[in-house]
């Protein structure tokens, strides 16, 4: 037997065509352009390509898109004042700061995170954000975790009931996944790097989500026939050759459904990115959506 795979493309472009009808409705009816403002620190070559993708992905569907290039060597009081000026600025609804940051401002990351307008966070990484999506309550949330939710959600996969295990606890993928998949009344298990006999704890998993950032990590004999096996790592392990955390090759003769890596969960991401700064321009004007 082989896996359904889980093609991003196809629920990413369901979700983006959603989305774009909110966007005719706000521009149309109440005169509103979402913005998103992406700050990036330095030169990291991985990060600017993200940055590119966003810009592009925004300008594609509608959304105004700033990027602001600050130096490697900026000061953290210069970029707490770009944040304050545009968590001033009307035009702008969405600010996110491209992460990881430079090693000399690294250890003010939450510092500067916690500075944006939890309004205007649509990363879902401020405090009031994690607080909110903890006691159920959806405001803006971490566009990864989100996406994959929403893919399972759109692929028709029942969640409720459901044993979920998640391998990997970093705030932001493995705990808002936990979140969302608990408020759907899924049974969920978190697995990190002290978890004993991982695999007797994975072949329980109805829906496995792997973040744990190992190549291949996930292989056959820990997942359970038949299970909804979802893949968010990305390892780089050749100059152009990106894999997941899960051997897909192997692991697909096993499981029901299966996300590859790259083409799955990860182009989800930039579309819940898309999604939130639409939410954060109707949670401003106080206007609502249908998605
Ligand atoms: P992270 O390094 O912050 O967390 C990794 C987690 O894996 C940790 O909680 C750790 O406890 C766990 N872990 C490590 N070794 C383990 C082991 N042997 N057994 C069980 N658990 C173990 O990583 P992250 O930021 O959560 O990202 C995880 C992966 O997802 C990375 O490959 C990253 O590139 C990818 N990612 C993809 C997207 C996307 O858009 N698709 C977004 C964010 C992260």
């Amino acid at each position: 037997m082989s896996a359904t795979v889980l093609e991003g493309k196809f629920y990413a472009a369901q979700i983006k065509e959603g989305i774009k009808k909110d966007i005719s409705v706000l521009k149309n009816k109440h005169g509103i352009t979402p913005g998103l403002a992406v700050i990036i620190v330095g030169e990291n070559p991985a990060s600017k390509v993200y940055v590119a993708s966003k810009h592009r992905s925004c300008e594609e569907i509608g959304i105004y898109s700033e990027v602001i290039e600050l130096p490697a060597d900026v000061s953290k009081e210069i970029l707490l004042a770009k944040i304050a000026q545009l968590n001033n600025n009307d035009q702008i609804h969405g600010i996110l700061v491209q992460l990881p940051l430079p090693d000399h401002i690294k250890e003010n990351e939450a510092e500067i995170l916690n500075s944006i307008d939890p309004n205007k966070d649509v990363d879902g990484f401020h405090p009031v954000n994690v607080g909110k999506l903890s006691i159920g309550e959806e405001h803006l949330v971490p566009c990864t975790p989100y996406g994959c939710v929403k893919m399972l959600e759109l692929a028709g996969i029942d969640i409720e009931g459901k044993n979920a295990v998640i391998i990997g606890r970093s705030n932001i993928v493995g705990k808002p996944m936990f979140n969302l998949l608990l408020s759907r009344n899924a049974t969920v298990t978190v697995c990190h790097s002290r978890s004993k006999d991982l695999a007797s704890i994975t072949k329980q998993a109805d829906i496995l989500i792997a973040a744990v950032g190992k190549p291949h990590f996930v292989t056959s004999d820990m997942v359970k026939p038949g299970a909804v096996v979802i893949d968010v790592g990305i390892n780089r392990i050749a100059e152009k050759k990106l894999v997941g955390d899960v051997d897909f090759e192997q692991v697909k003769q096993v499981a029901g459904a299966i996300t590859p890596v790259p083409g799955g969960v990860g182009l989800l991401t930039i579309a819940m990115l898309l999604h939130n700064t639409v939410k954060a321009a109707c949670l401003i004007h106080n206007v609502t959506i249908t998605n």
